[in-house]
């Protein structure tokens, strides 16, 4: 297999080679409310959480429904604050074969807190999906893809608290970090004595520049068309696509948090259609969950 590449390095390696391309993309749900937005100053803190009126049970409970119609199995990338609040949903996810990993405890960027903060929201996080669900959790993903190349710490103590494999990397500039020299195929990265794997976020070039078509604003602004033609385009550079959704994005009713036009646009624009749009993906593309991939992508396991 492929050495694993050091923490800090900002040089682009080869990913780890799969020994067949592809068939399946990968499908990611982050299970959080409509007021967890990040870097907005009306987003209320934690302690508010619990008095905020939810949205999160009735819409995660309709996205189930919808994979369920596709016969899609997904990860679901929870906030522990969340699954602790409504454990049953956890249990719902687990029950119909969807793999639980964790999206923190209290969705904080990770370039906003000390390692051992990080630490121990990771290790909470994990704790609490564990005793729920039953089952082990080993997956992770960052509150707003927020691994920079200045949080080098990330993966040595991600691996401390417990979990085999992060999908947190932006391998391109953006608003919440993003590692622009990272490389855009599933590999490991060393993490102390052991090593992560690590899926990073899809990105692919539209006129030289990456973008991510397949989650978020993006997925919600891009046409179909385009989103078909870049998913087909990054498959046959023989990649998966991780493809990324928000229960509030099929819910063009949910609250709306007071922001500036700018972050309104990206936050809000196409919620009408976004559900039609992930029932096409999931006519069009086989998804599986990053349980399912790495299981037949054997080569993607540490050596031992
Ligand atoms: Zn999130």
């Amino acid at each position: 297999m492929t050495e694993p590449i050091p923490a800090g390095t900002t040089e682009r390696a080869a990913s780890v080679p799969l020994a067949r391309a592809p068939l399946e993309s990968v499908l990611t749900v982050d299970v959080e409310d409509w007021f967890h937005i990040l870097d907005v100053p009306s987003a209320p803190p934690l302690a508010e959480w619990a008095e905020m009126p939810s949205h999160v049970e009735k819409n995660f409970l309709r996205m189930l429904d919808l994979f369920s119609d596709h016969r899609a199995t997904a990860t679901c990338f929870f906030i522990g604050w969340v699954a602790e609040r409504f454990p049953h949903l956890v249990r719902e996810a687990a029950g119909r074969g969807h793999e639980i990993a964790s999206h923190s405890y209290a969705h904080r960027l990770v370039y906003q807190m000390t390692r051992d903060e990080f630490y121990q929201d990771a290790l909470r996080a994990r704790k609490v999906l564990e005793d729920i669900a039953a089952v082990p959790v080993v997956g992770y993903r960052s509150a707003g893809f927020s691994v920079t190349d200045k949080t080098q710490w990330f993966f040595e103590a991600l691996a401390e608290a417990g979990y085999e494999y992060d999908s947190s990397v932006f391998p391109a500039p953006r608003e919440h970090g993003g590692m622009h020299a990272a490389q855009r195929g599933p590999h490991r990265v060393a993490a102390g004595s052991k090593s992560i794997l690590e899926f990073p976020i899809t990105v692919a070039d539209l006129l030289g520049r990456p973008l991510c078509f397949f989650g978020g604003g993006y997925l919600r602004l891009f046409p179909h068309w385009l989103i078909r033609r870049m998913s087909h385009r990054v498959l046959g550079e023989g990649r998966p696509v991780v493809f990324y959704i928000h229960p509030r994005e099929i819910d063009p009713a949910h609250p709306r948090l007071p922001m500036g036009l700018r972050r309104r646009f990206k936050s809000y624009v196409n919620l009408r259609s976004t559900e039609n749009k992930l029932r096409r993906i999931l006519t069009e593309f086989p998804v599986t969950s990053f349980r399912g991939f790495r299981s037949r992508h054997p080569e993607l396991a540490e050596a031992c």
